[in-house]
């Protein structure tokens, strides 16, 4: 078994607005950051798998797809902040694939952990919409492919992106198979993401918010990752942990408030590395959603998988040079207490 494999975008710099924040270079310089680190060379870079349309539409309505489609074919905008050209169809058909190719890689054995770079991202894309940079809901489209092509029972999805992963929230909200766990910066883009919702029907008790106030930072993340996912993860005992990961909680991120260093995201996301290995045979699988500093997104993500392969690493970038706020210490409180996770920690 390897010990990680990659999913690279081909041709993704067709997707392109100038300008934009979503722009090619965020994947470049990911990669950068992992050829620096020593830890891309060796491991093996997997094919898009095609995507069945049955699965696609059992994630996202026809419409919705065929309205997307078209939309690229002109290069039209989707909203005002998502932009298509007459390549994103296929390059959102070519990351979504990628994701399903690393989780299935992670499933079958053949790698324990994957990283898929990709690109466009998903988290914000619902069944009938795309919004927030995002077209298709890649992890989304991994989780289902791992349910009705592998067969798999219980996966879950952690959240660490800047912001709310409404897409994904929405697509599982009633569905007691999927586990959807999302810290997130609040009030912030897209305005969901609130404690109370916490799914419904075969889903109640299977959606987790987290919402932060902005200035939280390494504290905030420590202590959730110490204290609050692995009880709730026990109670759901997934077979497999997907990660939605946005370099856009660094400190340096143009459009985020958080204050978390790229060594503590590390940490944080060998914590649930650690999790996997002692939980789910190792089953771990990391997807590509925003962030917007390049620098942050070299750093962050060399760190993440120095973490996970257990090799030494200095963060060049350092700790936030403002100080952390203090008011994710009520918000975790309020969270322990509405999935009676106890009082005593903090
Ligand atoms: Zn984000």
């Amino acid at each position: 078994m390897g010990a990680i494999s990659y999913f690279y975008p081909q041709r993704h710099e067709a997707h392109f607005q100038p300008g934009h924040p979503e722009r090619p270079e965020r994947v470049e310089e990911v990669r950068r950051g992992l050829e620096e680190g020593k830890v891309w060379d060796p491991f093996p870079k997997l094919k898009a798998l095609r995507l069945e349309d049955e699965l696609l539409e059992s994630v996202h309505s026809p419409s919705y797809l065929d309205r997307l489609q078209k939309a690229s074919s002109q290069g039209q905008a989707m909203d005002l902040d998502t932009y298509t050209t007459p390549e994103s169809w296929s390059l959102a058909l070519q990351a979504a694939g990628g994701g399903i190719a690393v989780a299935d890689a992670v499933w079958e054995g053949s790698s324990r952990v994957g990283f898929a770079l990709t690109r466009p991202p998903g988290h914000h894309a619902t069944a009938n919409r795309a919004m927030g940079f995002c077209l298709l809901n890649n992890i989304a489209l991994a989780a289902e492919y791992l349910i009705q092509v592998k067969g798999a029972q219980r996966i879950a999805v952690i959240d660490f992106d800047l912001h709310h992963g409404n897409g994904t929230q929405d697509i599982f909200y009633d569905r007691g198979d999927v586990f959807y766990l999302s810290t997130h910066q609040s009030p912030f883009y897209p305005g969901t993401g609130h404690i109370q919702e916490t799914g419904e029907g075969e889903g109640e008790g299977k959606t987790v918010n987290i919402p932060l106030p902005a200035g939280s930072g390494d504290q905030a993340f420590q202590a959730i990752s110490n204290k609050v996912i692995p009880p709730l993860l026990d109670q759901f005992s997934p077979e497999m942990i997907l990660l939605s990961y946005g370099f856009d909680t660094h400190w340096r991120d143009p459009l985020g408030g958080f204050r978390l260093s790229a060594a503590v995201y590390a940490e944080i996301i060998g914590r649930l590395d650690r999790y996997a290995r002692e939980h789910c045979n190792g089953k771990f699988a990391i997807f590509l959603e925003g962030g917007y500093d390049l620098q942050a997104g070299k750093l962050c993500s060399q760190g993440m998988v120095k973490e996970i392969l257990e090799e030494p690493w200095e963060d060049p970038l350092g700790k936030s040079p403002r100080p952390e706020g203090e008011g994710w210490k009520s918000v975790i409180q309020r969270v322990k207490e509405r999935w009676s996770l106890g009082k005593d920690q903090s």
